[in-house]
């Protein structure tokens, strides 16, 4: 192994198990997507469809539990993360901050949160005299995720942000710091490394259970409903989601590409596609795909499509066997199979564990300041590879990358 790859190695390392990676003083480049020309503010949507509310309280949790304001109360707030606070030791949720005062009421009585503990986006910043709120929950559309740290840190709270962290390495930098002069921790909600089919693959892959790495194809595809817009679906949104399938979904393929090869790319090349005249896509791309050529000779192939039929594939090929994650990253239904030498499907259990697994490693992170698996470090190196993706895709040339994700001039 060359000198190289040991280096992007144990950037790999310490993307996944510290939050102490340096960084370097230099401005990262910026996002192809950053130039957003408007400046986004947080507003109240309607209840999602098919939410379904607790009818009695959560029970009270032990006494250093940690208490989370939920900011933003959409689908994945509501459907996902919030009904598994219950099954965290050390987690509840002592406040919420949303823009529909109609929504914020039923939700608070639902959960029993205090009604002096429900923030309207504009009192946002009073969560500061809050005693009872010790880390703010961020599940915003993706263009308010910086914005929202900045000010939590800025409040003395601690952070777990939704994935993808931010629409550029610039403003994963300003979190990051942020985070650092406020004294307080920062976590990315990349549920998969609590998933238990994940773990065990991470884990076979380092143990060469199909051999030396060749190929990692994946592809995180599905299709946009074709009435929405950009002006009532944020994910088609330039300002608040970026180029679109990559920031939201691709992100998974990218993240796997990583964590079962256990190595930093170092170039890559890319195409994208935004189809004409089609309102979905008039301001994010319908399309990318990306080729990574790790330092092993390992070759990613990433896809990920908001107007493809549906799939989330994680194919691990290598020189005596395969992986097959089909469907790799979901909430649940999790299939994994290993080919070759060694042959196996695998029934891990209950896939749903992720959720409350990543508030459970953040809540001990902050009480007795153990290690964070996907710290905001891992956040930054993701949006620094995605914006090398888009640098690709619009000059037609491979781009080199420095062993920390940055791109090479
Ligand atoms: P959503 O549209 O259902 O909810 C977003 C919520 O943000 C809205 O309900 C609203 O309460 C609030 N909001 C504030 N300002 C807004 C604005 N200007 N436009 C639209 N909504 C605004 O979206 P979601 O699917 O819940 O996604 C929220 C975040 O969670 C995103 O960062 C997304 O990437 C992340 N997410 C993560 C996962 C995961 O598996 N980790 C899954 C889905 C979504």
């Amino acid at each position: 192994m060359s000198g190289t790859s040991l280096t992007r190695r144990r950037f790999i390392e310490l993307g996944r198990h510290t939050a102490a990676v340096t960084l370097a003083a230099a401005a990262a480049p910026a996002s192809v997507f950053a130039q957003v020309g408007r400046q986004e503010t947080a507003r109240g949507r309607p209840m999602p469809d098919d939410v379904s509310l607790p009818s009695t309280p959560p029970r009270s949790k032990r006494p250093d539990s940690v208490g989370y304001a939920i900011v933003g109360l959409g689908n994945y707030a509501l459907n996902q993360m919030m009904p598994r606070f219950s099954q965290s030791a050390r987690s509840h949720m002592a406040a919420l901050v949303s823009g529909n005062p109609e929504k914020l009421r039923r939700v608070g009585d639902a959960y029993g949160v205090p009604a002096d503990a429900r923030y309207s986006y504009e009192q946002y910043d009073r969560i500061g005299t809050d005693r009872r709120i010790d880390a703010v929950y961020i599940v915003l559309p993706t263009g308010l995720h910086a914005d929202y740290t900045v000010r939590a840190f800025a409040a003395g709270k601690h952070v777990l942000c939704e994935k993808p962290m931010a629409l550029s390495s610039a403003d994963c930098e300003r979190m990051i710091a942020a985070g650092r002069r406020a004294n307080r921790r920062l976590m990315i909600a990349y549920r998969v490394h609590f998933e238990p089919h994940n773990i065990e693959a991470m884990a076979l892959m380092r143990r060469r259970a199909a051999g030396n790495i060749r190929f990692v194809r994946t592809e995180q595809l599905s299709r946009t409903d074709p009435s929405s817009t950009p002006a009532e679906n944020w994910r088609l949104d330039k300002a608040l989601a970026g180029g679109g399938p990559l920031e939201d979904y691709g992100i998974y393929g990218l993240q796997a590409a990583l964590y079962l090869t256990n190595e930093m790319p170092e170039s890559i090349t890319a195409v994208t596609f935004r189809p004409a005249n089609d309102p979905r896509f008039a301001q994010v791309f319908a399309s990318v795909a990306s080729q990574l050529r790790f330092p092993s000779g390992a070759i990613g192939q990433l896809m990920t499509s908001y107007d493809s039929s549906g799939a989330n594939l994680v194919h691990v090929r290598g020189d005596t066997g395969a992986l097959i994650m089909d469907p790799a990253t979901g909430y649940k239904g999790h299939n994994m199979r290993l080919e070759g030498r060694e042959r196996r499907d695998f029934s891990l259990g209950d896939p749903t564990v992720q959720f409350a697994g990543q508030l459970d490693n953040f809540s001990d992170a902050i009480r007795d300041g153990s290690t964070i698996r996907t710290p905001g470090e891992m956040g930054l190196r993701d949006i620094r590879l995605m914006e090398a993706i888009y640098a690709a895709a619009e000059t037609g040339r491979a781009v080199r990358l420095s062993p920390d994700g940055r791109m090479l001039r």
